[in-house]
């Protein structure tokens, strides 16, 4: 127990925060200097000081300039779980101007098709068990060239490699015809100066959306500094903490405050590729984790685990996640275990992570927080657009150095998610919130119609268009059904054809559609009904159903 933990943190002083013109680039070039031997990224019992990690990002820049001809502002599919090969190749990309597209590891290949089409990508660096999704897209789209990498290239010894779940150490045996990481990092040939900029075009992380369709987020070199200098600052990653990293880096709280933070700051980082709470556990008490940032989810595991009194767990001196609002039975389970009280943010892929956080020396629970440095949040009245005071129930939109440049290709959408007031320019976050007397911010519903399974977004329209390419649908309505793990779950309403009715079961329609897409997006309940309530249109009143679920 650590009842003084808040006296870790500085007083949050002020409103505003003054954020280096560095690149992220620069970031790593920076720390590599100031601490050269210090462990950058400790790996399943490997350890890669700064200077190593910058020496092989420099090779791999090396590789993707002279052997693919990489260019400014080209994009590249960055398609790996987390490893160091995830980072190595993120800054390698940013080194050559480039930008870094980076895709959740459960996407389909059919979702990969969309994402290389969409940003009409040629070149990929994939992480080997992936590899099979990838392959057809060389036939089918513009994908050319792929670099594969194994994580257990990184594995010097036996025991490390014991730590490594099994399908991520077996050679990968389909490698005939392209690059592995090993060949790319042998190239002798050095990229060209870097003259990066911070208002360069750093990543496009893919959202879903009500359309259905999936949109790229457009974030600079500034944007995605924002919130690296803001999280340090929130999380006091210092040079002296220890991060324990196992949120996935494609997500953008995972990449900001579990890799680049620390990055930033000259911290080691302790990197898991599964989620494993006994190993988490066992990582915290050996290498004396101090922050770590996680999902309810793996909280909740973390926490149910009977192992867990056998852990010195004193070194951890910063909880907290955001994505999804974490029980308050949890939090408090949290406390008695560690006395960390949890800290909870709230942002979204087109603000790179947190527009809000509760300040670590008085955090709510089930609250976002309080705007972040520099961010300008208001709530708007969802008739009239007028803007609301405290317990006013409204939209949240904001204006910040973290918010996106855009949907990358999306006129129409940039449009509708932008309102202005006065002079100034805000992002309509379609999340419905209410501020306390004190400016602490809590969500309340959401106007877009998208379910939050533990942190996972689902988007109901993408799953029933799946759903209508069952031969035996008629008609379906997807909506979000309480969860008591995950908080929300995804639950589908279908109207079987007249010829299927007692011939198809519920169940063969989740089996069918788990073989369709990702896995944190079939619907674990189906319930079959004869009509849906609609409007005088025609239009399906979805949360009619909703709030019957
Ligand atoms: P994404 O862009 O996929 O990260 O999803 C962003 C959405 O997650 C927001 O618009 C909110 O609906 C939800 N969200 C983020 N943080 C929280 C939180 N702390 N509590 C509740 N919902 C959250």
């Amino acid at each position: 127990m650590n009842p003084n933990h808040f006296e870790f943190w500085p007083p949050l002083l002020s409103k505003t925060l003054t954020v280096p013109k560095t690149t992220l680039y620069d970031n790593l070039v920076i720390s590599a200097k100031k601490y050269p031997d210090k462990i950058a990224i400790q790996y399943y019992g490997q350890a890669y000081s700064y200077k190593r990690l910058l020496k092989e990002v420099e090779q791999l820049a090396g590789y993707l300039e002279s052997e693919l001809n990489v260019k400014k502002e080209e994009k590249i599919l960055l398609f790996m779980q987390n490893s160091p090969q995830f980072l190595i190749s993120f800054f390698a990309i940013l080194r050559l101007r480039a930008v870094v597209v980076p895709i959740n590891p459960m996407s389909t290949t059919k979702d990969l098709t969309f994402y290389v089409q969409d940003c009409d990508i040629r070149q990929a660096l994939v992480g080997q068990e992936l590899y099979e999704k990838v392959i057809p897209l060389k036939e089918e789209t513009s994908l050319k060239n792929l670099i594969v990498a194994s994580y257990s290239d990184y594995m010097d010894t036996e025991k490390a490699r014991e730590n490594l779940p099994p399908e991520l150490t077996a050679p990968s045996n389909a490698l005939t015809e392209d690059t592995s990481w090993k060949d790319a990092l042998n190239t002798t040939r050095q990229a060209a100066a870097y003259t990066g900029e911070d208002e360069d075009v750093a990543m496009i992380p893919y959202t879903s959306g009500t359309t259905g369709l999936p949109k790229g987020c457009v974030h600079t070199n500034k944007t995605v500094q924002a919130n690296t200098v803001g999280t340090s600052h929130w999380m006091n990653v210092t040079a002296d903490a220890v991060i324990l990293t196992t949120l996935p880096l494609f997500h953008v709280t995972g990449l900001i405050h579990s890799a680049l933070a620390p990055l930033y700051s000259g911290s080691t980082m302790v990197m898991m590729t599964r989620w494993d709470r006994d190993y988490a556990a066992k990582t915290i008490e050996k290498h004396g984790c101090s922050n770590w940032i996680n999902i309810s989810t793996m909280l909740i595991d973390f926490l149910s685990n009977p192992n867990l009194v056998n852990y010195d767990l004193s070194s951890l001196k910063a909880i907290g996640g955001g994505g999804a609002p974490l029980p308050e039975a949890v939090g408090e389970q949290l406390y008695n275990r560690t006395g960390l009280r949890y800290i909870e943010g709230y942002g979204l892929f087109e603000t790179i992570s947190q527009t809000h956080f509760n300040p670590p020396n008085r955090p709510k629970l089930q609250c976002l927080g309080i705007p972040s440095f520099d961010v300008d949040a208001r709530i708007i009245d969802l008739v009239t657009g007028n803007e609301l005071g405290a317990n006013q129930e409204g939209e949240l939109v904001v204006n910040g150095p973290q918010v996106f440049r855009g949907y990358y290709k999306r006129d129409q959408d940039n449009r509708e998610s932008h309102i202005k007031i006065g002079e100034k320019k805000f992002f309509r976050t379609g999340d419905i919130v209410k501020v306390d007397e004190e400016g602490y911010f809590f969500i309340v519903d959401r106007l877009k119609r998208m379910i939050n399974a533990a942190g996972f977004k689902v988007w109901p329209t993408e799953v029933e268009s799946v759903l209508y390419k069952h031969h035996a649908v008629q008609q379906a309505c997807v909506v979000s059904a309480p969860d008591a793990k995950r908080g929300e779950t995804v639950k589908a309403f279908v109207i079987l054809k007249d010829e299927f009715i007692g011939k198809v079961t519920e169940n063969d329609i989740i089996e069918w559609s788990k073989e369709q897409m990702a896995a944190y997006k079939y619907p674990r309940i189906l319930e079959f009904i004869e009509s849906f309530p609609t409007t005088t249109s025609g239009k399906i009143l979805w949360r009619e159903l909703q709030k019957n679920s």
